[in-house]
């Protein structure tokens, strides 16, 4: 037996010891649930099994990262390196990539976000002469979702009588044929939403019994985290994969299943035993994560709930402190509050920003932290909201490089087709559009026909529309060539939008700027990092990590120390020291949408757990008698939670301006809180710093035209010239290619090889 295995307790090692056959862990929790996983996949590679037979399901890519991270440690990297471990969304793209011939999707298939599916929906409304305003594209598409979810087709959708009532009453009624038209769009553009990745795989698996026979051969081990939240496509595709030889093991725990909302059902956990009669049960009932205290304070939230199986957990760490609740008067109070209680505690012995967390119910409830960390000089990062691949200029550009690889790409091709402005105004979209639905085409096959000169545009039109096609086409022929970065930097630098970018010397123009820039850090470090690993970096492969990233992948810059922002439902499976729970008030949380239905109330109540059950030391709750919501200025009573929370692990401090301690004299001498017109409103801006910063600075009188003076740096540069660079270190230039602006320098790094390096972009200081 593996040494590594001492790290467990009895139970955790049976559960890692039964490697055959199906296995179900349910416990609550922070009771290693997860860790069994984990060394589970460590023992089965340590003894016979080979990386490449084992399916992890994790429900983000950090946790599949961090799994991964953790087993080298146990068994070595090499080992670890080629196990199928990853997001159900990361590993069913991979599979319908490798046998696209099968679904009649092409290879390069792009995937459309959420905000490609609602430009699509409004597309198919206007055909369809319905008003935006009549069919909200957000309800049609979640209708859509959930009709995926639970592997109902357009036909089916057709016939679905409590669908079509419940659309009905919505005052929806023709979302069947809008789903129909939905579904014939996106497969003609060559492109699937987040749902299709599932429910494609299941309609693969099901017309091709000989793919599924390749992968259930493939997936000797099959193990699944989080199962209390897989949805019925997720659950369809693991059981067929599972069924040749029942070696599967999921783990979950029911009284944290949070996703009901978007189509996740808790049976799936409760029907294991169904699915597999012969399975083993495995209990753990051991809290590691938290003191007594927040462990009985989170088993007396979850007793309120009628529908759970009833498990024990308890620790044996210390009793810890009692779980705060702090009272504020309003929301913009609870932010400093908050603050100021980080700021003073981490005088102490807290040593770290790291070890704090914020948890909220709903997004937009950042934004009071932001500004209050902001003034008391407390960094953060923030997970969620508006994420740095929704920006729009990083869209914009995601639209050039997705049309690189697949032009039938419909919503990337409306996004840039005139943008940089190229003339070709909406009439001229609005036609080509038309005219590609009557033919049953996509646009980009009505540009390249040769009927196009019999549509009625003028000649200026047409000449516009041929340079547009001309510049896409020059993309997807180097596509094949360059590597991801160099086809990000080629297609900045010729589709118009680098000039764009430099024109607008404004404050917020500049940060956009800086974020394309980053971006391009992220495909360089993205490329180095592929070819370290000896795998492909192209842009297909990119693109296929960007699209799948989650609220919780957004981290780029983990060095620093920072407070954690982020919603109860990213903060799954996480832990911290210390966690605030905060706006903890009825109408907020629970959410007003919960309203007097028994169900999602439960699923509110198991959040609250999960929220609690996230925190090591100490938990903090907090408050408002009053928010700013929905543009007015509301009272608000405390939530039902608190009540139910066991009153003897709680301690209500007064520190609001209802009480009396320190922390209310603070919060008296900063009397204007309550004054709505003192509200911090200027959004933080990132540091100008680019490496395009010095081409930018200089353009405003140029009208961001390139010339030779903002590269006049560069001229300099020669060959035999010594030159450092940020990230590869010294080297030397051995040659030059090509004509300023695109100069490109070969040089051959000391540490780090030849790289060619395009000047404008490369940050090379001569020496
Ligand atoms: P959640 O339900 O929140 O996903 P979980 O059941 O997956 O929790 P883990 O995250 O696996 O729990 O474990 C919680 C914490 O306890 C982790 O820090 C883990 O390393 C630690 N832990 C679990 N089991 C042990 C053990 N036997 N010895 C020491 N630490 C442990
Ligand atoms: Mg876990």
């Amino acid at each position: 037996m593996p040494e590594f295995l001492q790290q467990l307790n009895d139970a955790q090692r049976e559960a890692v010891l039964s490697t055959d056959g199906p296995n179900l862990v349910i416990a609550g929790a922070g009771s290693g649930k997860t860790r069994v996983l984990t060394y589970r996949i460590a023992y089965l590679l340590s003894g016979n099994a080979a990386p490449w037979n084992i399916l992890a399901l994790t429900f983000t890519n950090k946790a599949a990262a961090e799994m991964k991270e953790r087993i080298a440690s146990l068994v070595g990297r090499e080992r670890a390196s080629r196990l199928w471990m990853g997001t159900f969304h990361s590993i069913f793209l991979r599979i319908l990539r490798a046998e696209h011939e099968r679904t009649g999707y092409p290879s390069n298939f792009t995937i459309y976000d959420t905000g490609d599916s609602k430009s699509l929906i409004k597309s198919i409304l206007n055909e369809m002469g319905i008003k935006e305003k009549e069919y909200r594209p957000g309800l049609v598409l979640s209708k859509i979702s959930s009709a995926k979810n639970n592997l109902i087709l357009p036909n089916a959708y057709a016939r679905d009588q409590k669908r079509l009532m419940s659309d009905a009453a919505s005052k929806v009624p023709r979302v069947h044929e809008i789903y129909a038209r939905y579904m014939k769009e996106c497969y003609k553009a060559g492109a699937m939403d987040f749902d299709d990745l599932l429910l494609n795989t299941n309609i693969l698996f099901r017309d091709h019994p000989d793919v599924l026979a390749k992968y259930c051969n493939l997936f000797k081990y099959i193990l699944v985290d989080e199962y209390q939240d897989t949805n019925m496509s997720q659950y369809l595709i693991i059981r067929k994969l599972a069924e040749p030889d029942r070696n599967i093991t999921v783990v979950g725990d029911d009284a944290q299943s949070i996703y009901g909302f978007r189509g996740a059902k808790i049976e799936n956990i409760l029907n294991f035993r169904n699915d597999y009669p012969d399975y083993k049960l495995f209990k753990l009932e051991q809290n590691y994560r938290s003191t007594q205290t927040i462990v009985n304070a989170a088993n007396s939230i979850i007793s309120n709930n009628k529908g759970q199986i009833r498990k024990q957990v308890f620790s044996v760490n210390e009793e810890g402190e009692k779980i705060r609740i702090l009272q504020a008067y309003s929301d913009v109070e609870e932010g400093y509050l908050i603050a100021n209680d980080i700021v003073a505690r981490k005088g102490g012995d807290e040593a770290s920003f790291n070890d704090y967390a914020i948890l909220y119910r709903t997004n937009a409830q950042s934004r009071i932290f932001e500004e209050s960390f902001r003034k008391a000089g407390i960094p953060y990062r923030i997970y969620g909201g508006l994420s740095f691949y929704q920006r729009k200029e990083i869209k914009d550009l995601l639209a050039y490089l997705r049309m690189a690889i697949n032009p039938r790409d419909g919503e990337a091709l409306k996004r840039i087709i005139n943008y940089p402005a190229r003339g070709i105004g909406k009439t001229t979209l609005d036609r080509l559009e038309a005219t590609a639905v009557h033919n049953d085409i996509t646009i980009w096959e009505v540009l390249n026909h040769p009927g196009i000169s019999a549509l009625g545009f003028n000649s200026g039109t047409l000449r516009k529309l041929g340079a547009f096609t001309g510049i896409i086409k020059g993309f997807v022929a180097k596509s094949g060539e360059l590597d991801a970065y160099n086809m990000t930097t080629e297609i900045l630098a010729t589709s118009g939008l680098l000039k764009e970018l430099q024109s607008d010397t404004s404050t917020e123009g500049r940060a956009r700027f800086e974020n394309v820039d980053e971006m391009l850090n992220a495909v360089r470090e993205f490329c180095d990092a592929r070819k370290e690993a000896g795998e492909p970096a192209s842009l297909t492969d990119y693109l296929a990590e960007v699209s799948l990233m989650t609220d919780q992948d957004n981290e780029n810059e983990a060095e620093s120390e920072k407070v954690t922002l982020m919603t109860i439902h990213s903060a799954k499976g996480l832990e911290f020291p210390y966690v605030y729970i905060v706006g903890i008030e009825e109408g907020t949380f629970p959410s007003p949408m919960s309203g007097s239905n028994m169900q999602e109330l439960e699923e509110e109540r198991r959040l609250f757990y999960v929220a609690v059950t996230r925190a090591e030391k100490r938990v903090t709750l907090s408050y408002a008698r009053s928010r700013f919501k929905n543009g007015e200025f509301n009272f608000v009573n405390p939530s039902r939670f608190l009540r139910e929370i066991d009153q003897s692990y709680l301690s209500i401090e007064e520190k609001s301006a209802f009480g009396g301690s320190g922390m209310r004299e603070q919060s008296q001498a900063r009397k204007p809180l309550f004054n709505f017109s003192d509200r911090p409103t200027e959004p933080s801006r990132p540091k100008f710093s680019s490496s395009f910063s010095n081409t930018v600075s200089g353009s405003s009188s140029e009208g961001g035209r390139f010339t030779d003076s903002k590269f006049s740096e560069f001229d300099r540069i020669s060959v035999g010239c010594k030159v450092e660079h940020e990230r590869f270190g010294l080297g030397e230039v051995i040659a030059l290619e090509g004509q300023a602006p695109d100069t490109k320098a070969h040089v051959r790094f000391e540490n780090a090889g030849t790289k060619q390096l395009l000047l404008k972009f490369a940050k090379l200081k001569i020496l």
